[in-house]
């Protein structure tokens, strides 16, 4: 995976992942992060500690940031998705360049100088590297003289923002 923002973060995740999600299941969820029954264990803390599924695939999450991945996922559930990726044997790398894709799989090397190239042989590659507003219907509308509204993606498309684009949304629906 190519970019390891809040997206790679969230699509790791869903790619590590197989079968019925812990988020909807209270029992898997509680194996998977060694919670038990307090009457139980103590605190509890589940004697065998964290129990995960094992990833679906092996996962490289990549960015080209020389920093700790996944610094600026939020403050209050940044560090569950660190952990989970952890727990899921998703190997994360900075400091990343991306050399070439070729048939033998991903080309990387690692900081300025370029060191330790290697091929990551993998079978696909999911880019989670940013995003463009696709505008064409609006540039259609404008060309036809059509009244319109760009909002929310289409408007701006960067990073994790729903908040504003259901602010734009309520905001244009209250007006119009
Ligand atoms: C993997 C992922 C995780 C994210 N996580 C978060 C997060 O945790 N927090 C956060 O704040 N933001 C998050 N975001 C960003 C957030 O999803 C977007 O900012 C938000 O959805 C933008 O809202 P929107 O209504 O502009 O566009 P969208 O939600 O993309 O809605 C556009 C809709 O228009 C439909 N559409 C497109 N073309 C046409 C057409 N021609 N005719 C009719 N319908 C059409 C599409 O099918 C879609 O349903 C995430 C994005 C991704 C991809």
């Amino acid at each position: 995976m190519i970019g390891a923002g809040g997206i790679g973060f969230d699509v790791a995740e869903y790619l590590a992942h197989s079968g019925e999600s812990p988020a909807v299941n209270p029992a898997l969820w509680r194996t998977e992060w060694g919670v038990d029954d307090p009457a139980k264990s103590t605190g509890g803390v589940a004697f065998d500690g964290p129990q995960p599924h094992a990833s679906a695939r092996e996962i490289y999450l990549l960015q080209r940031k020389a920093q700790k991945l996944g610094k600026g996922l939020g403050k209050t559930t940044g560090w569950i998705h660190r952990a989970t990726l952890k727990m899921k044997g998703v190997h994360m790398m900075g400091g990343i360049n991306y050399e070439q894709i070729s048939d033998a799989g991903l080309h990387i090397s690692v900081g300025e100088d370029q060191k330790d190239a290697k091929i990551l042989a993998v079978d696909n590659i999911v880019i989670c590297a940013g995003q463009t507003s696709q505008r064409g219907l609006a540039g259609a509308l404008t060309a036809m003289g059509k009244a319109h509204h760009v909002i929310g993606g289409a408007d701006v498309a960067a990073e994790l923002d729903a908040k504003r684009a259901i602010n734009q949304g309520s905001k244009l629906a209250a007006e119009i």
